[in-house]
């Protein structure tokens, strides 16, 4: 086991053990980290062709309660997540087209206006979603020589074959392929896998780097030994996540869709390449959001986006306190209905919250370990259970009608609690009682000194920004950091 969690001095939650359902295992394990105290953790992210939806933002809200709640058991965590800016086929067999290639095309613009646009889409709407920043954002396009370097590797090793369309992976030479997935490797067709590329051995081969046709500029190709061309998609994931955490981690999430073909795809690439096994200690799959079902009109038609949600006047947070109310392995239903019911109850966990804050007049230090122990180990065990987040919900609002409890007690609850539900209680404003101020409606030097503090605070300088932020309550003001960015409540 690591060390001891960090403590904010209010709230001592003491380091604990996790349990995680491995794909791989079919099975709840106990988490062991490769090395102690530390987790590596891989998500596969956008691939930047169009917006990312409410659905894809639920595969990034699983990998960031997990290394929130890890943070809190007590490890140093290491989050990455890519972006995918070319290679992902239109097709999962590898015909078909670049998914951002065909965008460009169609939209008549340049693959990088194409990529900048969709890449900041997806990294506003984490930030709105309150996902914490990831430690690391690799590009596909950016590790193109480390994705041959590998690929070299293989074909070294015995497992590539080169046809006219690229360099395949060769399925027969790595005996567990199908173990990953449980596939059935006789019938293909139920895998979606159908072989459509000439000259493929076995539908299951895939393509390591596709060859551009003689004669065909494409808008994004490279040189390489086996002449000019773009890496396949699955290569990409495993160059990137082993350059950033090592030949070996811990955890490497993504959609459930990914388990039969990307991912059955990375473990064999990846474990033929370096003679590594298993690769990843614990693979995590978040089951698909089912957004078939919603039927308001304003949506139908378009694709449910964070801005979708806004334009209902919802607030983006409420469709975190949505996703908590699942547990990640089931499949949730979407309607604007239910977000605007967790919306209501996001809220009355607010209020309660500012109103616990407001009565304890500054004097955190009377909570008491004891009666508050039972409540805190009941949520923390909850998320420790391979993150049953509706089971730590439940202990969240029963803090507020929990009998015996003062309101330093149940302030404590709320900020230790917060930090895996990442609601942004402790700076949070009364949505029952707000007193927000325009900052249009401060004066000018005020609002420079918020800048000069979210500044400092991106440059990860907590020191200025606190000294800033004191120089703003001196003159009668609160900082409260909103969806939207940093606003001003007059104290
Ligand atoms: P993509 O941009 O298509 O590569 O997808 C990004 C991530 O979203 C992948 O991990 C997918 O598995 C995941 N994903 C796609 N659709 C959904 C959905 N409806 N619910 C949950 N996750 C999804
Ligand atoms: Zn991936």
């Amino acid at each position: 086991m690591g060390p001891i969690g960090q403590d904010d001095g209010v709230s001592p939650t003491p380091a604990f053990d996790i349990r995680l359902y491995d794909t791989r295992r079919r099975q709840v394990v106990d988490f062991e980290p490769l090395v102690a105290g530390r987790v590596g953790i891989y998500t596969c992210g956008p691939t930047v062709y169009g917006p990312q939806h409410l659905g894809n933002m639920r595969s990034q809200l699983l990998p960031d309660l997990l290394r929130r709640v890890l943070g809190v058991a007590g490890y140093q965590v290491r989050f990455v997540t890519n972006i995918t800016d070319v290679g992902h086929l239109t097709d999962d067999a590898d015909a078909g087209d670049d998914k951002v290639e065909a965008a460009a095309r169609l939209e008549g613009g340049s693959v990088e206006a194409i990529i900048a646009r969709w890449t900041d889409q997806w990294a506003t709407d984490r930030r709105r979603l309150g996902c914490l920043e990831p430690d690391v954002v690799p590009r596909a396009t950016e590790h193109i020589a480390e994705q041959i370097a590998m690929i070299e590797r293989l074909e070294e090793r015995g497992h590539t074959y080169v046809i006219d369309d690229g360099v395949y992976f060769d399925v027969s030479t790595f005996p567990r392929y199908a173990e990953f997935a449980h596939l059935a490797l006789d019938d293909l067709e139920a895998t979606g896998r159908v072989e459509n590329v000439a000259h493929k051995r076995h539908p299951a081969d895939f393509a390591l780097w596709k060859l551009s046709p003689s004669g065909v500029r494409r808008l994004q190709e490279w040189d390489s030994p086996w002449g000019v061309g773009f890496p396949g998609w699955h290569i990409e994931c495993s160059a990137m996540s082993i350059k950033h955490l090592g030949e070996r981690f811990d955890i490497h999430t993504g959609g459930i869709d990914h388990v039969r073909v990307h991912h059955t795809n990375e473990v064999a690439q990846t474990e033929c390449a370096l003679d590594v096994h298993p690769w990843v200690s614990v693979w995590m799959h978040n089951e698909f959001l089912d957004i078939g079902g919603e039927k308001i009109s304003k949506s139908k038609g378009h694709v449910l986006l964070v801005d979708t949600l806004v334009e209902e006047g919802i607030s983006p947070l409420a469709f975190r306190y949505f996703f908590l109310q699942a547990h990640y392995r089931q499949q949730q239903a979407f309607t604007l209905d239910l977000v605007r019911s967790a919306d209501t109850a996001l809220r009355r966990l607010v209020h309660h919250a500012v109103v616990a804050r407001d009565a304890l007049d500054g004097d955190v230090s009377s909570a008491d370990a004891a009666r508050t122990a039972g409540l805190r180990s009941a949520f923390w065990d909850a998320l420790a259970d391979d993150l049953n987040a509706p089971r730590a919900l439940a202990v969240v609002s029963s803090v507020a009608r929990e009998p015996g409890l003062t309101a330093a007690d149940r302030w404590s609850l709320y900020v230790d609690f917060d930090r895996a539900l990442g609601f942004g209680l402790a700076d949070a404003v009364d949505p029952e009682g707000a007193d927000t101020v325009d900052v249009a409606d401060v004066p000018a030097d005020l609002v420079e000194l918020l800048e000069r503090r979210q500044a400092a605070r991106s440059d990860k300088d907590f020191a200025t920004a606190d000294r800033l932020r004191d120089e703003i309550v001196e003159r009668g003001f609160d900082i409260v950091d909103t969806a939207e960015g940093p606003t001003l409540r007059r104290r």
